[in-house]
């Protein structure tokens, strides 16, 4: 079978290099996905696969099968691109690769399809939003679209610096990364009296020093610093009450950012309102970071060797970049889950305006996905 399903992505390779530069010309921002929503439907309805959308937003989820004997298994795409500057122009830009995403997915379904594999249990293909936002796997997990899924998986093209061309790893270690943002709340003096008043910049250059001072487990690569400050009016002579400030914090694991979370309060508020001043802080965005799956990896692991041989498979990159996937396995407790790195000589870099990766690399992934399904297809619902 492995033969079949690298012969018959061989085969492919002039349409699903099309189906990429389609997708890529046309790019939409988070929660905005209609055209590319509309397009996955269109591809869905020429699999003959059933899917469902929704009124309240975009993004779409594929049921092909018919959930009788075996498990449920989910293939996983983000589908939202970025709004920046590329060369002068603002506009939507598939520079996280997550029309490559779609592309492997969509070709995954067709290639099991077009060779007769039949799916024992359900074979669910999510079509995810706003990746980019944070809030689109969220999105999926309210509307209770996973409950029933095993095992998912989901796939992100690796940068150079990570892995070369023709190699893929079994997972990606995303750190955690959590945002806040805080106001601080003084009292006005004239400047010649500031005893009188509450100087919120002096709360603020207190937070500052008391957070680059956490003591972090040097062990588990962790940061925290102040990414916003904001405050004072036009008058220099006043003692400013008001001002905001963001920070960004992030962590390897989820332990540890539970940790880092509980010190940033504690440091925020007791340092803040030192001086007297009143602290709010509202967390602004949370990503956790990716849980390791052992029987997951090891079932990928196996695809990646059958495609790239033991010289493709490399070990999982630990990368500080946040990823929304891992609120699937943070938020349900039965779920097994992995993403597979792909290499792709990706350069200079995702969520560069001028990204550019090996196309090639289309087919390497479609092969890994294509057999890692059908490995997990022989597995029972509780296998692994
Ligand atoms: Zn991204
Ligand atoms: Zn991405």
């Amino acid at each position: 079978m492995k033969d079949r399903v690298i012969d018959w992505v061989n085969k492919k390779e002039v349409e699903i290099k099309a189906m990429y530069h389609y997708l890529h010309e046309h790019a939409e921002i988070s929660w905005e996905e209609h055209h590319t929503t509309a397009f996955i439907c269109k591809q869905l309805d020429l699999l003959d696969i059933p899917y469902k959308t929704f009124s309240d937003q975009t993004g779409a989820v594929g049921y092909w099968g018919n959930n009788r004997t075996g498990p449920t298994i989910g293939v996983r795409t983000d589908i939202d691109a970025l709004w920046q500057n590329v060369d002068g122009v603002w506009k939507a830009n598939h520079s996280c690769g997550h029309d490559a995403h779609m592309t492997i997915v969509l070709f995954t379904l067709k290639c099991l399809k077009e060779l007769g594999v039949q799916p024992r249990g359900m074979i669910k293909s999510f079509f995810q939003p706003a990746e980019e936002t944070g809030g689109g796997a969220l999105s999926f997990i309210n509307k209770n679209l996973l409950d029933d899924v095993d095992y998912l998986l989901g796939l992100h093209l690796r940068p150079i610096q990570e892995m070369r061309h023709n190699e893929a790893s079994p997972a990606i270690y995303h750190g955690a990364a959590a945002s806040f943002k805080g106001r601080v709340f003084g009292l006005q003096a004239h400047a010649a009296r500031h005893h009188l008043g509450i100087n919120v910049i002096d709360s603020i250059t207190a937070i500052n020093t008391a957070i680059r001072a956490i003591p972090l487990n040097p062990i588990i690569p962790a940061s925290a610093k102040m990414t916003f400050i904001q405050g004072g009016g036009k008058s220099f002579n006043i003692i400013p009450d008001y001002a905001e400030f963001g920070i960004d914090a992030r962590a390897q694991t989820n332990e540890a950012m539970n940790d880092l979370i509980d010190k940033l309060k504690r440091s925020i508020y007791h340092a803040g309102e030192a001086n007297g001043a009143k602290v709010e802080l509202e967390l602004l965005s949370e990503m956790p970071a990716a849980q390791k799956d052992n029987a997951m990896e090891e079932a990928v692991a196996g695809s990646i060797k059958e495609v790239l041989g033991k010289k493709g498979l490399v070990p999982p990159p630990v990368t500080p970049g946040g990823e929304d996937f891992h609120f699937y396995a943070k938020k349900l407790k039965n779920l097994h889950s992995t993403m597979i790195g792909l290499g792709t000589d990706l350069k200079p870099g995702l969520h560069h305006p001028k990204m550019s990766f090996e196309l090639d690399s289309l087919l390497n992934g479609i092969k890994i996905m294509a057999l890692s399904v059908m490995r997990l297809n022989e597995f029972t619902a509780d296998e692994i």
